[in-house]
């Protein structure tokens, strides 16, 4: 990164480092770690910051153009994007158009049914817990947002899954699922999209042969997660 000790680091998460810009802003630089199964599976793959940037970025600012609040400000370097300041909501929102993952773990299900409409599921970010599902009840109960904000946050989150879904089906491309984090500007007070949206925290699967365009080639050990990141890219044409 660029005059790396202008910035003080807040937080070092496991793919992603979180500086202050500013009062307002926070400098958001992404690694090229990767991990899995909450941080058993371990790796570094040159690149896949750059990467992962590259695609949020593109997505963050999709979004921004269809009037969603997201923290996303404006380019920084190769690995970074300079971020509006959000007071992090310790909430992981999972939306889901298709069976995958822990969902056909925790029912014993085959992945790729589609649901008749998203389902939306939440859980409690909380590593040394392994981020356990928290219902709407627990987290109103619990403070961890009030009932307004909670509302707003499943709103947002049906938003870009509309946004999302509708512009990766013209790349033949379907939205599996995906996680979203959401965080309160610290200039005013709204309730902003924060985070990454990469393959990282979304399944893509190509429409025609299903093949993942995403983390679960690492997960699974289905291939090189870069060649996957990139044909990513290259189907975006970004
Ligand atoms: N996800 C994520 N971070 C997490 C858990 C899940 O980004 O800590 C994403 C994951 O990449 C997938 C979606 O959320 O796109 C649903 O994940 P799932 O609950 O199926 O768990 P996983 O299979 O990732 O363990």
């Amino acid at each position: 990164m660029k005059n790396e000790k202008r910035f003080d680091l807040l937080y070092e998460g496991k793919a992603k480092k979180v500086y202050k810009y500013s009062d307002r802003k926070l400098l958001v630089e992404f690694k090229n770690d990767v991990t899995a199964f909450n941080g058993i599976k371990k790796g570094q793959y040159a690149n896949k910051g750059k990467i992962n940037k590259k695609i949020s970025t593109f997505f963050f600012e999709l979004l921004n153009e269809e009037g969603l609040n997201t923290h996303y400000l404006q380019d920084y370097d190769e690995n970074s994007f300079i971020a509006k300041w959000g007071e992090l909501i310790p909430l992981e929102v999972i939306v889901r158009n298709y069976t995958a993952g822990s969902f056909c773990k925790r029912y014993g299900v085959e992945k790729g049914i589609k649901f008749d409409y998203p389902l939306v599921e939440f859980s409690l970010k909380n590593d040394d817990l392994g981020d356990p599902m928290i219902t709407k009840d627990a987290i109103l109960l619990l403070k961890i947002c009030n009932k307004e904000i909670l509302e707003e946050i499943v709103g947002i989150s049906n938003k870009v899954n509309n946004i999302l879904s509708s512009f990766l089906d013209n790349k033949n491309i379907l939205l599996v699922d995906y996680k979203l984090e959401f965080g309160i500007s610290k200039t005013d007070k709204k309730v902003i999209l924060i985070d990454e949206i990469s393959p990282d925290t979304c399944r893509f699967w190509d429409k025609n042969t299903m093949e993942s365009l995403d983390k679960d080639v690492y997960r699974e050990d289905k291939g090189d997660l870069i060649n996957a990141y990139e044909a990513l890219i290259g189907r975006l044409a970004i």
